[in-house]
């Protein structure tokens, strides 16, 4: 423990690194994810006249950790990863937010997604703040062996950090059930306990919830259905271009095509592909499943390729769903993207400059912080139903979670109404004033 404690860096100028990211404009466009989340808070923040108290303490991280990694490969060497934790703020309950394994991986990302899931949390209103980890890997290039003691690895550095009443990981990007066996154990064991409640997104025999698979996507077509009925639109025949094909993209595209959506094109880090008929998820799913990726898929079914994958977004499509990384849509594409709707089931997909062209074009987002909070509600009943030991059915979680997101698209929407305000200011302006009063409320200890 003491060795993981005199690596721990706490003091990072979060203003300083604002600033500094500004002053590095390429093209008048920052590309941090931090410094795009930041400009999504002030605007908001603007509308609602926050202080310059208020916004001193719900504004920038409480705490980020950064940790060494020293693991064993199956050759026998040892290899140092690097990992991080961030708590963006724990003011209206335990952080939560899952864990990233992949390249890219920095402490500015982790921070606009701990910073994200602070007010993901506060709009569809479950009790919690805001956290985020990732691990700087390629877990494809990793054995299982080598994954698993990866991440306990990482599990047993952030000990004292996690815990059910304090910080509750969850899967992301490249990160899943197994992977949250492996942190349940790594706690348990520790504590010589039985904790599930210490990591959501588990396998169902180990204390996982029902629906937690789908929920991402689920919740996304939820609002989805709620902006069609504003639009008086029938899904029916609603075309759809979906980037990323992993649990949300994957899942989007099934539940959308069931509503007879027509899912025109699909896409993952190794290609995009299109038909104009329209592409059967579940064959592309099984596709997945069996090759590991999208990769040659043109060739096992009737679709085209698409050959710069990033035309995807670009394509005459009703609905676009940006279910990858973030940062996709900027400045030098969005003048470029047709779709009416964006339905955000990634974090962060769009610049603020991206952001303002669209809402010049009258494009509908249903923002992220909203569209993909399905995924963090059923994670909440997962913890609920852990601590209660007691287990729900399906369609208990389904309904459950249709409430929770219907209820949550109705104040961002009433809000975006009533301050003629884009939905992704609406749901800021919504989850800012949640934090800002339990913030207050709590006030400040010492
Ligand atoms: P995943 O690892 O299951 O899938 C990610 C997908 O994106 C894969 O198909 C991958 O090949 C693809 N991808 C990666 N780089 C790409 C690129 N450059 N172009 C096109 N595709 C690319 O991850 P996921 O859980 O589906 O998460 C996807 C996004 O949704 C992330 O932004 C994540 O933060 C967000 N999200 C996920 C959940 C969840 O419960 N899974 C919840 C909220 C938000």
């Amino acid at each position: 423990m003491k060795k993981t404690k005199s690596l721990r860096r706490e003091a990072v100028d979060y203003e300083k690194l604002y600033e500094e990211t500004i002053k590095e404009l390429h093209d008048g466009e920052s590309s941090s994810a931090f410094a795009n989340a930041l400009k999504q808070f002030d605007r908001a923040a603007e509308t609602l006249k926050l202080t310059n108290n208020q916004v001193a303490v719900i504004k920038d991280p409480r705490r980020v950790v950064q940790v060494k990694l020293p693991v064993r490969m199956d050759d026998g060497s040892i290899k140092i990863f690097k990992g991080f934790r961030v708590q963006h703020n724990i003011a209206r309950g335990p952080a939560k937010g899952g864990v990233r394994f992949h390249p890219d991986v920095n402490e500015d990302e982790v921070a606009a997604l701990a910073f994200w899931m602070t007010y993901k949390c506060a709009v569809v209103n479950i009790p919690f703040g805001g956290g985020k980890g990732g691990i700087v890997v390629d877990p494809r290039k990793l054995s299982m062996g080598e994954l698993e003691r990866l991440a306990r690895r990482y599990f047993a550095e952030m000990m004292d950090i996690f815990g059910p009443e304090r910080d509750v990981p969850a899967p992301d990007v490249n990160t899943n059930p197994q992977i949250m066996a492996w942190f349940m154990d790594t706690y348990s064991m520790h504590h010589q306990n039985y904790i599930p409640g210490v990591v959501t997104g588990k396998p169902i025999d180990l204390g996982g919830s029902q629906g937690r698979n789908s929920a991402t996507a689920q919740g996304m077509v939820h609002c989805v259905h709620k902006a069609a009925d504003y639009f008086k639109m029938d899904l029916k025949g609603t075309t759809v271009a979906i980037q990323g094909y992993g649990n949300a993209g994957s899942f989007a595209a099934r539940l959308l095509a069931k509503d007879g959506c027509i899912i025109k094109a699909i896409s993952d880090v190794d290609g995009a592909f299109f038909s104009d008929k329209g592409i059967d998820p579940e064959n592309a799913c099984q596709y997945v499943e069996k090759n590991g990726s999208l990769i040659n898929y043109d060739k096992a079914a009737k679709v085209k390729k698409i050959a710069d994958p990033m035309k995807l977004l670009e394509l005459d499509v009703d609905i676009l769903i940006p279910a990858a990384l973030e940062n996709q849509i900027t400045h030098k594409n969005a003048d470029k993207v047709r779709a009416r709707i964006i339905a955000e089931c990634a974090n962060g997909p769009l610049t603020t400059e991206a952001d303002d062209i669209m809402e010049k074009k009258g494009t509908f987002i249903i923002p992220d912080i909203l569209c993909n909070a399905g995924g963090v509600t059923v994670s909440y009943f997962e913890w609920v139903q852990n601590r209660m030991g007691y287990y729900w059915d399906e369609d208990r979680v389904l309904d459950e979670l249709k409430r929770y997101m219907d209820k949550a698209f109705d104040d961002v929407l009433r809000t975006s109404i009533h301050y003629n305000v884009p939905m992704r200011t609406a749901a800021f302006i919504v989850s800012i004033q949640r934090v800002t009063r339990a913030a207050e409320l709590r006030g400040l200890y010492a």
